[in-house]
């Protein structure tokens, strides 16, 4: 999920051809629209991840090759695993099944694999927000600690979804109330009423989430 210098050009068709494409994928596509590229594409992608070339299908090489800084703007926002703009890692595989796309860190591999789950990650919103100067009109004054972002309205959002980037509050597991799944897809489901539709999964993965939509 990182930027192009050469976005802002007119209208663009979004190349969605079948009616069972999943949301993960109108994401995708309509990220790319806006000037997002590939996060795997990312100039500085091999510090986080490994391309199988020779697993990958030749002619879709293409769509593994790495961006030069020049060419990309990340505007400082970190490599992101889960980010939609991310191919998952059997991508364009050359048998249909071998890994294309290998994590350093193995513990992060599963953040990538999870294609028909995902939902925007924090750094894909951030990173528009940043991109299209959503808080130009805000006071300079507001800083939001911890990689959290201004918003539109002026307010921190948090990489744990809350409104208050203090570190303590993210590392905050006491008592009862914390998120056993991770926070910011937590806040995103709560944003989206999941708590109203699936009370019980809410409850027992993404208790402060909800309790924070409640207060
Ligand atoms: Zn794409």
């Amino acid at each position: 999920m990182f930027i192009r210098n050469d976005i802002f050009s007119a209208a663009q068709p979004i190349p969605i051809t079948s009616l069972t494409l999943r949301k993960e994928r109108y994401l995708h596509e309509i990220g790319h629209a806006i000037g997002l590229v590939h996060e795997h594409q990312h100039p500085n992608r091999d510090q986080y991840i490994e391309i199988l070339y020779q697993n990958v299908q030749p002619s879709m090489r293409i769509w593994f090759n790495k961006y030069s800084a020049q060419e990309v703007d990340q505007l400082k926002v970190d490599y992101e695993y889960s980010s939609v703009m991310h191919y998952g890692i059997t991508a364009f595989s050359s048998d249909g099944k071998s890994q294309t796309i290998k994590a350093l860190h193995p513990d992060k591999e599963s953040s990538i694999g999870r294609v028909y789950r995902k939902e925007l990650s924090f750094t894909d919103v951030k990173i528009v927000n940043l991109m299209y100067q959503c808080a130009k009109q805000c006071d300079s004054s507001i800083v939001c600690n911890n990689g959290g972002y201004v918003d539109q309205n002026c307010k921190c959002i948090c990489p744990d979804g809350s409104d208050s980037c203090s570190k303590a509050k993210q590392d905050d597991k006491d008592g009862e109330c914390f998120n056993a799944h991770e926070s910011w897809q937590c806040a995103v489901w709560a944003n989206q009423g999941k708590f109203q539709r699936n009370p019980r999964f809410m409850l027992e993965s993404c208790k402060k989430a909800c309790r924070q939509r409640e207060t």
